[in-house]
């Protein structure tokens, strides 16, 4: 993460912060200010999505922005997701793999990203409702939205929005599990979160009395040791009676219907209630 809020800056801004012409040159010649096109400079150790960006001619957008905020988002991609603003001049630079997007909404700098409620709405734009719904309960659990940015949210998304932000809780602990709770919903299941279950612990997902989904996320699941944690778990829990459905992030990402049989089959056999 950049160290200043806005690595990027413009040359009178550069003045306006205190910085001599004379001071400016020499942190260009020291390294220590990136002259990135005429008129606007990146400070060193800027990130390289956020120079792209200004590069390009705008400011982190959508799950660019998201991901640089630390939120959770589904896809990793190297395209850089650009804040051109209502009407940003678009710059040739290389390589470019940008998406601009033009929303028309007012920040302070020209570089400043924007606000988190505004990233929100970008990725449901731009990447749809899943999207949105994992990265809307990562800054819900990291409590980065005000009831004024839940606010302008439901007064500026679509239907389907609205009901992603009616669904949404701020316990969610990972992308993964945020992911199954939505793609459940449909489905009349009673579906509870961060459960302890005994002997186990904490699972991800309980659903009815006893049917445990484990969601297991890149990269904390790796290696033999944890293969054998996950083991010993599951081993703990069917003696308690319960059943646990394991999935990872390929299988409940890309192969959704493979998942939601699986857990559809236990519950018609009734495997989630206790007898
Ligand atoms: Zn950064
Ligand atoms: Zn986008
Ligand atoms: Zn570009």
């Amino acid at each position: 993460m950049c160290t200043r809020q806005t690595p990027i800056r413009r040359y009178a801004e550069l003045r306006s912060d205190g910085l001599s012409r004379r001071a400016i040159a020499a942190a260009v010649s020291s390294g220590a200010l990136l002259h990135l096109r005429r008129g606007v400079y990146a400070e060193a150790g800027a990130c390289p999505p956020v120079v792209a960006a200004a590069r390009h001619g705008g400011a982190l957008a959508c799950v660019t922005a998201a991901r640089h905020l630390g939120l959770w988002v589904l896809e990793a991609t190297d395209d850089v997701h650009v804040w051109m603003h209502g009407a940003g001049h678009v710059r040739a630079h290389d390589p470019c793999a940008c998406r601009p997007h033009w929303d028309d909404v007012s920040t302070a700098r020209g570089f400043a990203p924007p606000a988190i409620a505004v990233v929100l709405r970008q990725i449901l734009r731009c990447r749809g409702v899943e999207e949105f719904f994992v990265a809307l309960e990562s800054s819900l659990r990291q409590l980065l939205l005000t009831a004024a940015d839940r606010t302008w949210l439901h007064e500026n998304v679509n239907d389907l929005g609205r009901e992603a932000l009616a669904f949404a809780r701020s316990d969610a602990d990972s992308g993964l599990e945020s992911l199954v709770r939505w793609r459940l919903r449909n489905h009349q299941l009673d579906v509870r979160t961060q459960v302890r279950v005994i002997s186990v612990g904490r699972v991800d997902l309980l659903i009815g009395d006893c049917l445990i989904i484990e969601a297991d996320g890149a990269p904390f699941h790796d290696g033999a040791s944890q293969r054998h944690r996950d083991l010993r778990r599951d081993a703990h829990a069917a003696a308690w009676g319960y059943v646990t459905l394991r999935f990872d992030y390929a299988l409940i990402v890309h192969d959704w219907p493979t998942v939601e049989l699986a857990i559809l089959a236990y519950v018609d056999r009734g495997l989630h209630r206790s007898r």
